[in-house]
């Protein structure tokens, strides 16, 4: 049983206008795959289907053998936390330190305070933030705040890391940190999935690359330097 499976899937926003069509593709437990394509290919419309902001008109995401699209409401919050994701904009909280910015994430869930205690410092120290616990975003460099965002994401301990562009913002060799660090958060056991415009990272790793075209899936292969 794969851990992520799309099948078939088929997305319009708006009726007749498919920015997905006939995608399946599936993703194992512990893998690290890149999803890449140029801007509008579809890349955010794969991750907002596997987060369940967005429901496929035909086909299905199916995520630990669920159909996701028959997840209930009280059921999605459980669903939410197997599933973590980090921005191109960090979506941090100025007006909070690095610490409260990852704990707000578990407070929102009623975790008790010994395990907020316990879970951030692990996370952010994972991150090599800790030392970085008071500072407050202003204060930190782009990749920095992706990393307290990789923090956050990870404080509910998720099965699979998304990273929608998490490189957007930063320069290439903080860049190239950001991936080293998704890399050793795979190996710790998460599945991790990058969406990425950038040709470059994927040419630097030899990962599972899916490549999307006009909401095409039109190569799934091991890639080293990958050409379409
Ligand atoms: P990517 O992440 O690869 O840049 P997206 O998934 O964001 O691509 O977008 C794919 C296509 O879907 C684009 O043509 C985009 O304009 C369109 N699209 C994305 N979101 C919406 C939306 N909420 N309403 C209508 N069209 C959308």
């Amino acid at each position: 049983m794969s851990q992520i499976e799309f099948k078939n899937v088929t997305k319009e926003y708006i009726p007749g206008n498919k920015v997905l069509d006939d995608v399946s593709f599936s993703i194992e437990k512990g893998e690290f795959i890149f999803i890449i394509g140029p801007s509008g290919a579809g890349k955010s419309t794969i991750i907002k289907l596997l987060t369940r902001e967005e429901k496929p008109e035909e086909g299905q995401v199916v995520f630990n053998n669920q159909d996701i699209s028959n997840i209930k409401p009280e059921e999605m919050p459980e669903f939410r936390r197997k599933i973590g994701v980090v921005y191109q904009d960090y979506k941090l909280l100025n007006s909070k330190t690095v610490y409260d910015n990852v704990a707000v994430s578990l407070e929102v869930v009623d975790a008790d305070e010994q395990e907020i205690k316990s879970v951030v410092p692990n996370v952010l120290s994972l991150v090599g933030l800790l030392d970085h616990s008071s500072y407050y975003p202003q204060e930190l460099s782009g990749g920095e705040k992706q990393r307290v965002a990789i923090a956050r994401a990870l404080a509910h301990e998720p099965d699979v890391l998304i990273a929608d562009e998490a490189t957007g913002m930063i320069d290439p060799d903080v860049s190239d940190e950001i991936v080293e660090l998704l890399e050793k958060i795979n190996s710790l056991g998460t599945t991790v999935i990058m969406a990425t415009h950038d040709q470059r990272i994927v040419d630097k790793l030899t990962k599972r690359v899916i490549k999307i075209q006009k909401g095409k899936l039109v190569s799934d292969k091991k890639g080293g330097k990958y050409r379409a």
